[in-house]
């Protein structure tokens, strides 16, 4: 097993990571003197699958352990859900020395979260990601949330679990477009941290794609790393966090415009070559880098199905994001591998170029993994 420390000065915490740990839960909430009344929200899936690993991992639990199983998917970010999950602790007694922990994908992280961050003023919490979304991303950071009228994650708070604990294992049964949506954002952290990472990713691609063990190992060791270590340096996103969300202005955009029918890991593929393609047409990069960089997206062909969206509304969509101030877009470029320009501002004739271009990148690409 091996952990990694995120560093935070209030609620420091680790994240454990390895293959068949999940059995080991039990003691690792006693190593730490949790509390003992455990709540374990998942969903339907999830249950089906691993209900009786989880059983057996608290056989011998001193404490009393309750399953609250949601339905599967995004709707569940919602105040219904919330509700139902603050009724059931409540019908059963559960109070302050509760512990809430979330066994699933990023929907079950961010309610559960958010829940066990507002109920009673706030119980421990504990993150189980089971999707490799929420292993490399979502469950690191402590940010929580639901959805409310239409708009995604509105409603929230920053507040971090005691630990996380990721059991690779989990990852076997992912379904494929599930492994894309986070390989989306191992792409980015390819990106965001060196050009050993980078090149490991670039070599490995199919064994990620394929769920191979000591790959998925190592790209979530050093993507939970480099989000440790960006959360560590600003944990309520002042400033250094903003460098997550490259390639995201474009990817929300693109889920916005297509209603979210789309997977987000295809929408931040094919964001990283929006901003790509950006920092080359503004001169930050220059072509010789952005044929190297781009070459580790080209397995990949999302962007065929954002080729006809409107641009008009793409671009609209981006001057309705929560980060822009005065009706300027801004957006995460990058000069190289690790050189990230974050709040660059750019002209809206380079962002309709951008995505014209983005559609032409990948239709002219010859593979086509997803
Ligand atoms: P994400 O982590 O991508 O935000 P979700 O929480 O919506 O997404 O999970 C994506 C889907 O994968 C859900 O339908 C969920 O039930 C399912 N799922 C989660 N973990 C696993 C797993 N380990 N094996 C199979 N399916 C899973
Ligand atoms: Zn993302």
């Amino acid at each position: 097993m091996k952990k990694i420390n995120v560093p935070l000065k209030e609620n420091p915490y680790q994240v454990l990571i390895g293959n068949g740990i999940f059995s080991g839960i039990a003691a690792e909430i006693k190593k730490r003197k949790l509390n003992k009344n455990i709540l374990i929200i998942t969903d339907s899936n999830v249950n089906g699958l691993y209900r009786n690993q989880a059983e057996a991992a608290f056989q011998k639990f001193d404490g009393r352990v309750d399953y609250l199983v949601l339905r599967p998917g995004e709707n569940s970010k919602s105040p219904e859900t919330l509700e139902k999950i603050y009724s059931y602790l409540l019908s059963k007694k559960y109070g302050r020395d509760t512990l809430i922990a979330a066994l699933g994908g990023g929907v079950i992280g961010d309610i559960s979260g958010f829940a066990a961050s507002t109920f009673m003023r706030g119980t421990q919490f504990i993150q189980v990601p089971t999707t490799l979304l929420a292993a490399c991303d979502s469950s690191i950071g402590g940010k929580t949330g639901i959805n409310f009228k239409n708009t995604k994650n509105i409603i929230g708070t920053f507040y971090q679990p005691e630990f996380v604990l990721t059991d690779l294992g989990f990852l076997k049964t992912l379904p494929q477009e599930e492994v894309l949506c986070g390989v989306g954002e191992i792409l980015k952290y390819a990106f965001l941290s060196d050009q050993k990472f980078y090149a490991f990713i670039r070599m490995n691609l199919e064994g990620l794609l394929s769920k191979e063990t000591v790959v998925m190992e190592t790209a979530l060791l050093k993507s939970v790393k480099i989000k440790s270590e960006v959360v560590a340096g600003d944990e309520k996103e002042a400033g250094l966090r903003k460098i997550l969300n490259l390639g995201h202005t474009f990817a929300h955009a693109y889920e916005s415009v297509m209603d979210y029918k789309i997977k987000h890991g295809e929408a931040v593929i094919a964001g990283l070559a929006c901003a790509l393609i950006l920092s080359r047409s503004m001169g930050l990069m220059d072509e010789k880098k952005y044929s190297e960089l781009s070459r580790i997206l080209s397995p990949f062909n999302p962007a065929i199905k954002f080729r006809s969206l409107d641009k008009n509304r793409l671009y609209m969509a981006m001057l309705k994001d929560k980060k822009n101030r005065n009706g300027k877009i801004k957006f995460v470029l990058l000069q190289d591998v690790g050189r990230i320009l974050p709040d660059t501002e750019a002209e809206k004739k380079d962002v309709f170029q951008t995505l014209d271009e983005a559609g032409k990148f990948f239709t002219s690409q010859t593979g086509g993994m997803s």
